[in-house]
């Protein structure tokens, strides 16, 4: 009674599960999809975080190149100096090396112009008074705009950061102060936050560049910073360094680069900063966050899923164990599952039959196998049988009529019972008994009837064929005498022809009843047919035969109820080996021989 026998539950549990793959296919794409998606929000995020962060740090360092080259440029001395065209080179040494020392700023120079941009001081050459008019147009902005301005710009050393501010005198600009710094503070900035940088000039200002400062290439490129990391040159030349051209960003080989325009004054682009940090350096902790709460959300849903399952599964199971149990109810046979040992259910019919017991329980506490109720009688089912055990036999034997008789409260009961494994895992049986109470009765009644003399009630000629055979079978096995007694009535004809039929019955029912009174119960007495009748004497020898035969004809004689009669009696003993014919024939010659000699005696022979 296995649910896996049921169909459905077969399509349920496919159908779930097939909905449960395609349902994880797509919530497994979705979480993926999610996370890339994140992932690439991560990036983005990244990306402009580098750009700001790039562009901050390059602003600072205007800032404060500025705010540097305001102080200088409202000293005194330097415009006087301006004035009088000559400046003390050693106390700018000493004021730049005291900016090396004091600042971060590491790399810093200072370039002082006049009015009309000729050089009156360079920090990093000892010439000066050349015209600066046609490579520096950012210095002439200042002296026409008499603002300030930060750039970045390049020259014919490098490309750097650069404050410029207009050195003024009652409102007249007679000179330019610029401050001049380099990116390399920024890339060790930027190195803190595990980001590697490059900073390449194009084409065009690399090649007016006459003293490149780091003196480093990259396919026609100048690249700026000092400490550039060799890995990632190699990288850029790998990919070729154009592709790297643009504001955005690209993942790549492990990196998030993302390149950041150094433009200048006119807001022209010189070149880029161009950013390499790794993606194992990235915060994903978002990520992780959002893997670990969908995971959570799949796994609940599983779980939920699986408990809603189980219901169904348990639904489905009480619904078919109660269906398959009304349907057993419902029967109006006798149906027990059995173990061989022991009864484990048993229908409602059980209890029509077995009404005394309240339960199984009790039924097994007083009874315990329902085979110890079995009637030990010849034809039925007992609880061994045949060296085998009830349910075995019956397995075994499904063709034969394998019927058992039991007697419970007094009343007798014939089953007819068949046997059928119903689970092999547990070695369940069940057995149906079908109630064939009535049918046995009727045949049994049948039987009867066709061995029983219906005016006398005593055995058939018929009987008696059945009768002696048995007893020959027994008496050749356990080796006892039988002694044989034929009777016939004397003269019967004339009772019939003076009295009539009527009398002439009643005289065969008086006597038969008085012969039967003086017989033992193992003996065997049958009409043979008209008024000729036989008594089977097992354990008698002939001796023993002649004495009960004398006993009943003098008893017959003396009776005289009806109508006075007399018989003969023909005795003989069964030998050893023969047939019935032989012993009946030779009873019939010792009658034959009795009425010959005048009737009313006992002949042996
Ligand atoms: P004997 O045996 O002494 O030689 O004489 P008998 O008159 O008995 O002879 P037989 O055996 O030939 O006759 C038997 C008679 O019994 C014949 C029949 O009329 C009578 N008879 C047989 N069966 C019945 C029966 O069932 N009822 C009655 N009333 N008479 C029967
Ligand atoms: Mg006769
Ligand atoms: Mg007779």
């Amino acid at each position: 009674m296995s649910i896996f026998n049921n169909r459905k539950i077969y399509i349920f549990l496919a159908s779930f599960i097939s909905i449960l793959m395609v349902a994880s296919y797509y919530y497994f794409d979705f979480v993926n999809a999610k996370k890339y998606e994140m992932q690439e929000e991560n990036y983005k995020h990244q990306a402009t975080d580098m750009h700001s962060r790039v562009a901050q740090m390059i602003f600072e360092k205007q800032k404060a190149t500025i705010a540097i080259a305001l102080v200088l440029s409202q000293d005194q001395r330097l415009i006087d100096e301006i004035k009088n065209r000559r400046v003390h080179r050693n106390y700018y040494k000493a004021l730049v090396k005291k900016l090396k020392q004091d600042t971060e700023y590491k790399n810093i120079w200072i370039n002082i112009i006049d009015k009309n941009l000729n050089s009156v001081y360079r920090s990093w050459t000892n010439k000066r008074g050349d015209s600066v008019k046609n490579v520096r147009t950012d210095l002439a902005e200042v002296i026409k705009t008499k603002k300030v301005l930060y750039t970045i710009s390049s020259g014919k050393f490098a490309v750097a950061i650069k404050a410029m501010v207009p050195i003024m005198e009652s409102n007249r600009v007679i000179g330019v102060l610029e401050l001049i710094s380099h990116f390399n503070s920024i890339e060790k900035g930027l190195k803190k936050s595990q980001i590697d940088s490059v900073v390449m000039l194009n084409k065009e200002h690399t090649q007016k560049l006459q003293h490149p400062f780091t003196e480093t290439f990259l396919e026609g490129y100048y690249i700026a910073n000092f400490d550039v990391p060799k890995d990632k040159l190699a990288y850029l030349q790998q990919e070729g360094i154009e592709n790297y051209f643009s504001t955005g960003y690209k993942i790549e080989n492990g990196y998030i680069i993302v390149s950041y325009p150094l433009t200048g004054f006119k807001g022209d682009t010189l070149g880029y900063y161009i950013m390499f940090k790794k993606l194992t350096d990235i915060s994903t902790d978002n990520e992780e966050f959002f893997i670990f709460k969908w995971v959570a959300v799949g796994f609940i849903i599983i779980l939920i899923l699986a408990g809603m399952v189980n219901l169904v599964l348990f639904y489905l199971l009480a619904r078919q164990k109660s269906y398959i149990k009304n349907i057993i109810d419902s029967s109006t046979n006798i149906v027990i599952i059995n173990d061989k040992e022991k009864i484990i259910d048993v229908n409602k019919t059980f209890f029509k039959y077995f009404s005394k017991e309240s339960s199984i329980e009790e039924f097994k506490d007083r009874h315990g196998c329902i085979c110890e109720l079995f009637v030990h009688e010849d034809g039925y089912i007992t609880r061994y049988i045949d060296g085998e055990l009830w349910i075995d036999y019956i397995l075994h034997n499904p063709d034969k009529p394998n019927k058992v008789k039991i007697i419970y409260d007094n009343q007798s009961y014939y089953f007819s019972v068949g046997v059928a494994l119903v689970s092999e895992e547990k070695g369940y049986y069940s057995a149906i008994f079908s109630d064939v109470t009535n049918e046995e009765m009727y045949k049994k009644e049948l039987e009867t009837l066709t061995i029983t003399d219906s005016l006398t009630n005593i055995g058939n000629r018929r009987y008696y064929k059945i009768k002696i055979e048995e007893t020959i079978t027994l008496a050749k096995r356990y080796k006892f005498p039988i002694a044989v007694i034929m009777i016939d009535i004397d003269h019967f004809k004339r009772v019939n022809d003076k009295h009539g039929h009527g009398v002439g019955d009643s005289v065969l029912v008086e006597y038969t009843k008085l012969i039967s009174t003086m017989i033992r119960e193992a003996d065997i007495f049958c009409r043979m047919g008209g008024e000729e009748f036989l008594i089977i004497v097992p354990y008698a020898d002939l001796q023993k035969g002649a004495k009960l035969a004398e006993k009943i004809r003098k008893k017959v004689a003396d009776h005289k109820v009806v109508l006075p009669i007399t018989m003969s009696f023909g005795v003989t003993e069964y030998i050893q080996g023969e047939d019935s014919e032989h012993l009946l024939s030779r009873a019939d010659e010792a009658l034959y021989e009795a009425k010959a000699n005048g009737r009313n005696q006992v002949v042996t022979r």
